[in-house]
């Protein structure tokens, strides 16, 4: 370790908070990062080479699904299929990994989004997710569609507007800033006349729109991804953070959400 090494430890993505420009909080060790403060200036990122499970602690070769062990992966509740294919959720007829995390995760209001960025996407996530699930995917601004009870219900509107809309991020045009002309309220009311009535009652009345901006200096004209599976260690001037990814002045990029449970070092 140099002397310029100040804080270690596994990789979270990081923490957000929706202000006139959303705030990021990089937590390494229980120590909190202001990162936006750190915008402008030189960064480095050192991976140790160890890896621990999300879920476990336990030490793992290789991260599986954003982050877990094998076993974990295979086993743990927040690993679920479900989460991917909200459509496949059996929760609701008391099927499930774990049923205690069930109750929490799965069986609680959930929110059917729609999100702009170089597309209107649709997504899921729970109410107490907002806007920070927004923030994560780098969305321009989101509105609300429906609030559905459950996961499975969830997953019958998104596979209903999945037929209209993607339900991707292409990331390297969300950090180009090539964000798609359209209006929210507009498409909302145009998804609502596709739905049946069964699922159409639960569209939320509310068409409020959540505007996000960025801290970002300069968007990167190309997009050059970088990682710790390829280089141990990642530097740079930081140009700013958008989505889950840190920008640097030379049109790479880092996803810190992909590197979950990876032990480094930040100086
Ligand atoms: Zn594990």
């Amino acid at each position: 370790m140099n002397s310029e090494t100040h804080l270690s430890g596994n990789l979270r993505k990081m923490q957000t908070r929706l202000e006139d420009v959303a705030h990021y909080t990089l937590v390494l060790d229980d120590v909190p990062i202001d990162m936006n403060a750190k915008i402008g200036k030189t960064i480095k990122l050192s991976f140790d080479g160890t890896i621990n499970c999300i879920a476990c602690g336990r030490t793992t070769k290789k991260s599986f699904g954003g982050g877990f062990c094998f076993p974990c992966f295979r086993d743990a509740p927040e690993a679920s299929e479900c989460i991917i294919r909200p459509e496949l959720c059996r929760a609701h007829e008391g099927e499930a990994r774990d049923m205690a995390w069930a109750e929490t995760h799965c069986l609680v209001e959930q929110i059917v989004y729609l999100a702009r960025s170089s597309a209107i996407k649709v997504g899921i996530t729970r109410a107490s997710q907002m806007p920070t699930r927004w923030i994560d995917q780098g969305a321009s601004d989101a509105i609300v569609f429906a609030r559905v009870p459950n996961r499975y219900t969830a997953g019958l509107v998104e596979v209903a507007l999945k037929e209209h809309l993607t339900d991707r991020t292409n990331w390297q045009r969300m950090l180009k800033n090539e964000v798609i002309d359209a209006d929210l309220v507009a498409t909302k009311a145009s998804m609502t006349d596709t739905l049946d009535a069964d699922l159409r009652q639960f569209v939320d009345t509310d068409d409020t729109v959540c505007s996000i901006n960025y801290p970002v200096d300069q968007y990167p004209e190309k997009v050059k991804s970088v990682g710790f599976d390829k280089q141990a260690e990642i530097e740079g001037c930081l140009a700013g953070i958008k989505g889950q990814y840190l920008i640097f002045d030379d049109n790479r990029v880092l996803n810190i959400r992909k590197h979950n449970g990876y032990r480094v070092a930040i100086s």
